[in-house]
């Protein structure tokens, strides 16, 4: 394998296992300071042992780059691969069902890598289509995207379009819900794109009563298709108790309106929880089955999310992402309309 070759591979595995930030940089930065000295270089430097004493190479980065140049098959990468593997579980077979993810991000908001890394791992990963859901303009701390950068990426997304067919990257945002439920995007944007999750990341202990008002008036909207990590809980680190809302009304307005409730397989959030999930497969509600992926490696963890839904009884024809990306978009048009 090549050194930045076998680099890339790293941070994916890292970003698989949830590593923390600064070290999926470290990886990043050796990367970079590969690229700077130049293939012979590495080769010459790996070979003589001396390869950590380039700056921005340490111990780790340097193990991975002397394997890959050495061709050691069960060093590092090896040990990485093996430990960030995502068992599939009881929700294998649901998982192959599956044809795509509607809520990644890339470096057009807060996510780690290219749009087109992020579609080709999509692709890698089995599927036919990707959404590209970067975060709307009120979450500054994201990096959102004003209408102006989104119409930018809608051109680029066209470009890749046209290079990857038969595969789809389909256009989308993870609009911001306000307070008051009306959502941080203009009706005209909204309308142009193919699928739209909207998510709450603001005020999170608002009294229950707004913020059902809140989450049901969001659902409502006609352009409103997937609602994103519904009670904003964190089950790691700190941890973030979840919202408080009457979730019967919620998923009454999901079922009403034809808004699919998102199973968010991001392991820190794991959202909605099962008891939830359960209520939601009462209500009949539709179920998207989505990593919000910040990195190409996170898109695997929708394996999380397929044992959760067989575990919770999730009917799979109700789950949007069992369906072509044909269906898919006739279903959001017709809600739309
Ligand atoms: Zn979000
Ligand atoms: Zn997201």
């Amino acid at each position: 394998m090549e050194p930045a070759a076998a680099l890339t591979r790293a941070i994916y595995l890292l970003d698989r296992e949830l590593a923390p930030s600064n070290k999926v940089r470290a990886f990043k930065r050796a990367l970079d300071a590969i690229d700077e000295i130049g293939i012979d270089e590495t080769l010459k430097r790996a070979k003589a042992g001396t390869i950590t004493e380039v700056e921005g190479i340490g111990k780790s980065t340097g193990a991975v780059i002397t394997e890959a140049v050495l061709g050691i098959e069960d060093g590092y990468l090896a040990k990485l691969d093996e430990r960030s593997r995502i068992p599939l579980g009881l929700g294998g077979e649901l998982r192959a069902q599956l044809k795509g993810d509607c809520h990644t991000h890339s470096t057009w908001s807060d996510g780690g890598a290219p749009l087109e890394t992020m579609a080709h791992t999509a692709r890698a990963l089995g599927h036919e289509y990707v959404v590209a859901t970067d975060h709307s303009a009120r979450l500054t701390i994201a990096h959102g995207l004003s209408e102006e950068r989104l119409v930018q990426q809608l051109a680029e997304l066209e470009t890749l379009n046209a290079s990857m067919a038969p595969f789809r990257v389909l256009s989308g945002m993870e609009v911001d819900i306000f307070e008051d439920g009306s959502l941080d995007l203009a009706d005209h944007m909204l309308e142009k794109l193919d699928v739209v999750v909207a998510s709450v990341h603001s005020k999170l202990k608002m009294p229950a009563a707004d913020m059902t008002r809140r989450m049901a008036t969001a659902v409502a909207n006609p352009h409103v298709d997937i609602l994103g990590h519904m009670t904003n809980r964190k089950v790691s680190g700190t941890g973030r108790a979840p919202s408080e809302f009457n979730a019967e009304m919620v998923f009454a307005a999901c079922k009403k309106f034809d808004t699919a409730v998102e199973i968010n397989c991001r392991p820190e959030r794991q959202d909605p929880p099962e008891e939830l999930l359960e209520l939601a497969v009462e209500w009949d509600c539709y179920i998207a089955i989505d990593t919000d992926a910040h990195a190409p490696g996170q898109m695997e963890w929708q394996a999380y999310g397929c044992d959760k839904a067989v575990r919770c009884g999730v009917n799979p024809d109700r789950i949007i992402n069992t369906w072509t990306a044909d269906q898919l978009l006739d279903w959001t048009t017709s809600k739309a309309s």
